[in-house]
C-alpha cells in the first residue's frame, strides 16, 4: 500500500550525525512556530501535523543526541528537561489532560530528523497501538 510505501522511505533515513535542519530552527534561520523556549529547550509546531497539536520538543544543543538510542548519562539531564518541558507545552497548548509524548529513535521506528526530538500529540482521541 502507499502506507507502507512511506513508511519504508522514512525508515530509510541514516544517522550520519550531520547537522540537521533543527540547527537552522534553532538559530532561526528558517522560520518555525515556537510554543516554548528557554535557555536549553526549544519547541515548535511541527510542519506536517498528525494531530490538532503536534509540538517538537528539542535540544538547542545536540551534544551527540541524535537518537534517543545514542543517550550516554551525560544526557540525562537534558533528558528530564526534554520531558517536562512537553508537559509545559501540553499545559500551554490546553490538552493536559490527554496527550502523547513519543519519541522515535532510528531507522526501524521511522526517525527522519537526526537531532533528538519529542513529538507531544494531543486534540483528538489518540490510538492504540501505534503503527
Ligand atoms: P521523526 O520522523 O520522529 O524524526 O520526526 C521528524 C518530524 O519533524 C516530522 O514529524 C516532520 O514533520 C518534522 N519536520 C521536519 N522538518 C520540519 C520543519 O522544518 N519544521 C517543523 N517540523 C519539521
Amino acid at each position: 500500500s502507499s502506507e507502507e510505501d512511506a513508511a519504508k522511505a522514512a525508515a530509510v533515513v541514516a544517522d550520519t550525525g550531520a547537522p540537521t535542519i533543527f540547527d537552522k530552527i534553532i538559530a532561526k534561520e528558517i522560520p518555525s512556530t515556537i510554543v516554548y523556549e528557554d535557555e536549553k529547550v526549544l519547541a515548535f509546531r511541527d510542519i506536517s501535523p498528525e494531530a490538532p497539536v503536534h509540538v517538537l520538543v528539542i535540544p538547542k544543543f545536540r551534544d551527540g543526541l541524535t537518537q534517543l538510542g545514542k543517550a550516554e548519562e551525560k544526557h540525562s539531564e537534558i533528558l528530564g528537561r526534554l520531558l517536562y518541558a512537553a508537559k509545559v507545552v501540553a499545559e500551554k497548548e490546553g490538552i493536559l489532560d490527554g496527550f502523547r509524548v513519543v519519541i522515535n529513535s532510528g531507522p526501524s521506528a521511522c526517525q527522519s530528523v537526526y537531532h533528538l526530538h519529542l513529538h507531544v500529540l494531543g486534540g483528538r482521541q489518540m490510538k492504540w497501538p501505534p503503527g
